[in-house]
């Protein structure tokens, strides 16, 4: 593979669709995707830009959270991250590219739809890594359904509490052990902003990530803290092939964004570390879109 930081066509240089048919049980699993998402862990280079961090990830086992899992590791930070239970073998990978790096790795297991389990989870992190100064927000549920009347009362109430009240409770738990100079870093998404037909209660939740992060942005900058919001387009991850799309958009997933092709995890890990990092010191309440050209306003 050309080493990503060599000049070159961004359209060329990852794999471009059709991509062959591969359904999995959710929430599905990195090391069963064909081709394999590229995470950094042989294509990340660091530069020391988390010297001496500690950081927690949720869903930091698969997809964008590992990505920024390995990318922080590489920039010097000890990082917690936490999975569904049956994502042990994706995890286990991460974490030991982690420990590679020569930084500690947490690992938690766990539904974070269980407010006790969020809140034990930022406890567990802190006492393991002596404090808290990055918090990401990556965890996310995505199921498709192709009309109102199939979405159940269930289904609403799964989106809901894995991607907006987990995130205030994980929150709410966090801030009080984050010092000056931390960074709150949510994931919402481009459906926050272009909702598909298919995705109305995951969007809503992504639209919501957005407004909390802005207000949450307003009240921590008092306490010296950032929080920014991540907003993706087409990634190619195990959320699309375990329910989030029909198997048909994932034969065609990225065809749509203005390079012909979805963005791989990697792509958008310098975003997580700019801000997390010191660097992003005057970034706060804002939205970054990595879209694929589409935009988010
Ligand atoms: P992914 O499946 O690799 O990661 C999502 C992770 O969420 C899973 O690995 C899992 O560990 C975690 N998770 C889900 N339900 C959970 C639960 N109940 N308890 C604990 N953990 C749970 O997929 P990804 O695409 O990397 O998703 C990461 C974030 O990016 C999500 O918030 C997603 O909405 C967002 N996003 C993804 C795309 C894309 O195209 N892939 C686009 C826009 C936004
Ligand atoms: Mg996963």
């Amino acid at each position: 593979m050309t080493d990503r930081l060599v000049r070159q066509d961004p359209r060329e240089q990852y794999p471009r669709p059709p991509f062959p048919e591969q359904p999995q049980p959710e929430p599905g699993l990195a090391a069963r995707m064909e081709p394999r998402p590229d995470h950094g862990e042989t294509s990340y280079r660091g530069a020391g830009k988390l010297a001496g961090r500690r950081a927690l990830v949720t869903g930091g086992d698969s997809g964008i959270g590992r990505a920024a899992a390995i990318a922080y590791a590489r920039e010097g930070a000890d990082v917690a991250i936490s999975y569904l239970p049956s994502e042990g073998a994706d995890a286990r990978e991460v974490i030991a590219l982690i420990e590679a790096e020569g930084r500690k790795a947490v690992a938690l297991p766990g539904d974070i739809t269980d407010e006790t389990w969020c809140r034990q989870m930022v406890e567990t992190t802190v006492a393991e890594l002596g404090g808290l100064d990055v918090l990401v927000i990556n965890a996310g549920h995505q199921q498709y359904r192709e009309d109102v009347g199939e979405v159940s009362t269930e289904d609403f109430d799964r989106t809901m509490k894995t991607n907006l009240y987990a995130m205030h409770w994980i929150v709410q738990a966090a801030v009080p052990h984050l010092p000056a100079g931390a960074a709150v870093i949510t994931t919402a998404s481009v459906q926050a902003y272009e909702p598909s037909a298919i995705l109305l209660d995951y969007a809503t939740t992504k639209a919501g990530i957005v407004a909390y992060t802005k207000a949450l942005a307003k009240q921590l900058i008092k306490k010296g803290i950032r929080a920014n919001v991540v907003a993706p387009g087409p990634f190619w991850t195990a959320l699309q092939p375990s329910g989030g799309q029909p198997q048909e958009k994932v034969r065609n997933f990225g065809e749509q964004s203005e390079f012909g092709r979805p963005g791989q995890p990697v792509e958008i890990a310098p975003v997580y570390v700019l801000l997390a990092s010191q660097e992003g010191s005057y970034i706060t309440g804002e939205v970054f879109g990595v879209t694929g050209g589409a935009g988010v306003a």
